[in-house]
């Protein structure tokens, strides 16, 4: 597990601040090896590390977050980014709209054909017509029949042609006189890359001319996945990949390498044999994934989320002084919602979860408080002594809330800030605040 590897690279340097040029290289060879154990290409896994570097070096560390933390969530959100970017769906410009498939024999080619029509059709209102071009088996033809009846969506096949260029022709053909808006060319793949096959595509992709073609490969093929990919790529130019059989236990480190080679989004990913088991490409989840780690990246973004010590002491000596206000209860209020949990996290916040104490806690119960808090001037903020009955009726209206709310508010608020005064005295000065372990 990586993070726990990270970890151990970091036993040394705890208490460090920074993370600096030494446990950078040091962590950054464990998140190499497990981006090699994810099937990531040797170069990108290279070149990946390099990136991340450079993104980490000098980064301050929260003294609520390990460093070793902290990289994975570097290295995580580095990871998303280079798989995400730009727009990934699926262009249907043309009238009909061309879709393309290429890809070896086995990647999902005929499969994927069944999934995407079914999602035109459910989600976009499409009417596809799919065309058979694998022309070398009689079984290809006949597995896509199948698959076009399972879905709802007719097939165009030509059982004594083999030229699969005429064939895609007259599906164009046939789709523009039965008022299909899309096209899906299904085509035949070898089972490894051939001359003869690639000039097959590229004669099919230049006389129709698609609006989008997609490379489908198989996710399990690893390190192959990358040649593959790009030589379809040198010859076809395509616009998307398709990575299928992430149902398996592939890592997915084939998503990085791909998206690193070639440069081409990742649209869609296949997760089973049945048509919906078919998902739009997520990079979050696929870092996640390739990483080999559930929790620890929001467990981290949780952490960030949570103020330092620097913080808490600032607000103990506030609160100390009687000086804590409208200001300080506000900014407690929107860490707790970004941290999420609300019932479990809001009691562990000095002031709030007093205050909400009769309410029953879920995202909305913040939101009459929040309209009432930034309905005061920023005076009356810093200074709630001054909030006489003129201003109370004022905010009331400004916050479309009631006078006996906003009463109800400034009263739970004084009494807590009599509460914390107590607690921070009766603790001399060592008051709980959450921290992340
Ligand atoms: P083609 O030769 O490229 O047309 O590939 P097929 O669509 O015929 O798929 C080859 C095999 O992989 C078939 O047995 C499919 O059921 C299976 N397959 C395709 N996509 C997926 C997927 O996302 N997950 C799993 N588990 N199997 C898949
Ligand atoms: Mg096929």
């Amino acid at each position: 597990n990586l993070s726990e590897r990270l970890d151990r690279s970091f036993k040394l340097l705890k208490g460090e601040g920074k993370i600096t040029e030494i446990n950078v290289a040091e962590t950054l060879k464990d998140v190499r090896k497990a981006l090699l154990d994810a099937d990531v290409n040797y170069k990108v896994a290279k070149s990946f590390t390099d990136t991340v570097k450079e993104k980490a070096l000098g980064q301050n560390v929260l003294t609520s977050v390990k460093p070793s933390q902290l990289m994975v969530k570097i290295v995580h959100d580095e990871l998303a980014s280079l798989m995400g970017g730009t727009a990934v769906d699926v262009n249907l410009q043309g009238n009909p709209a061309i879709i393309l498939m290429s890809g070896l024999q086995g990647s999902g080619k005929t499969t994927f054909t069944g999934k995407l029509a079914s999602l035109l059709k459910t989600k976009k209102n499409k009417k596809p017509l799919l065309a058979a071009c694998d022309v070398y088996r009689p079984a290809a033809i006949e597995q896509l029949r199948v698959v076009g009846e399972q879905v709802g969506v007719p097939v165009y096949m030509e059982l004594e042609n083999k030229n699969p260029v005429e064939i895609a022709m007259n599906a164009i053909r046939e789709a523009r006189a039965k008022g299909n808006d899309v096209v899906i060319v299904d085509t035949a793949g070898r089972l490894a890359i051939d001359e003869q096959m690639m000039n097959e595509i590229a004669a099919i992709k230049s006389a129709i001319q698609p609006d989008e073609t997609l490379f489908v490969v198989d996710a399990m093929t690893g390190q192959d996945a990358v040649n593959t990919a790009r030589e379809f790529n040198e010859r076809l130019n395509f616009d998307g990949v398709v990575l299928t059989k992430l149902d398996g236990d592939t890592r997915g480190g084939a998503a990085l390498s791909i998206r690193t080679v070639v440069d081409k989004p990742i649209k869609f990913v296949g997760t089973g044999e049945k048509m919906d088991a078919l998902d739009i490409f997520h990079p979050e989840r696929m870092a996640d994934r390739i990483l080999g780690m559930g929790d620890i990246v929001s467990l981290v973004e949780r952490a960030q989320e949570q103020y330092d010590e620097e913080e808490a002491k600032r607000l103990q000596k506030k609160i100390a002084k009687n000086q804590f206000d409208f200001n300080d209860f506000i900014s407690q209020i929107q860490q707790i919602k970004k941290m999420g949990n609300l019932k479990e996290l809001a009691s562990m916040i000095p002031g709030v979860g007093k205050a909400l104490k009769d309410v029953d806690i879920d995202d909305n119960a913040f939101k009459s408080i929040e309209a009432i808090i930034y309905s005061m001037t920023p005076d009356e903020r810093s200074n709630p002594a001054i909030l006489n009955g003129s201003r109370r009726q004022r905010i009331a209206k400004g916050s479309g809330t009631s006078i006996q709310e906003v009463n109800k508010l400034i009263k739970q608020f004084d009494e807590t800030r009599k509460m914390m005064r107590m607690l921070t005295s009766a603790k001399s000065g060592k008051m709980k605040l959450p921290s992340m372990k």
